[in-house]
Parts: C-alpha cells; sequence; structure tokens
C-alpha cells in the first residue's frame, strides 16, 4: 500500500487531473463555470470530468493538485483519445 499525497488547492486550473474530497480518485477535470452563493456570497466552482460527473467547489473544499492519487481508469480513457484525436492518429 502506498500513502497518497494530493497537494495544494487548485481552483486556480482551468483543466487537469484534480482530485475531489469525496471521490477516492483523480479525474480529469475541465472547469465549466462559477456561480455565487446568494446568500453566503461564496464562489462555487461548476466542474465535469472526462468521465461524466458534474462536482463543485468552493475555496474551502477546493479541488486539489492530484499528486499521486490513482487516477480514474475512465478519465484516462478519455484522454488517451482526446489526444490520438488532436495528434491525427485513431484512439
Ligand atoms: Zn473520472
Amino acid at each position: 500500500m502506498t500513502d497518497k499525497f494530493a497537494f495544494g488547492p487548485a481552483n486556480d486550473r482551468d483543466e487537469d487531473w484534480l482530485v475531489h474530497n469525496v471521490n477516492h480518485k483523480a479525474h480529469f477535470m475541465k472547469r465549466v463555470g462559477e456561480t455565487t452563493n446568494p446568500y453566503s456570497g461564496v464562489t462555487i466552482f461548476m466542474w465535469e470530468t472526462s468521465c461524466g460527473r458534474h462536482l463543485y467547489s468552493n475555496n474551502h473544499w477546493p479541488m486539489l493538485d492530484s499528486g499521486n492519487w490513482p487516477r480514474c481508469l475512465r478519465c484516462e480513457a478519455a484522454q488517451r483519445a482526446t489526444v490520438a484525436r488532436k495528434s491525427g492518429r485513431a484512439a
């Protein structure tokens, strides 16, 4: 068994491999928007993972840099397909 380390808040990223506190894997996430809670005034960041999840974070519960966390296999497959498409090769 290996210890897992996640590094630092990462709300400043637009897209990256990130860890969400309720998940046990790092997902490849893209920030898709942000909104402000009208009652608390807290800024909420909205994220979409390559495997189709919608997640939320704020500055109190930020996304974390993925460090050496294990990556979601469905996100990895989606990323490989994207890279292959961008380089003009079939997935
Ligand atoms: Zn995923």
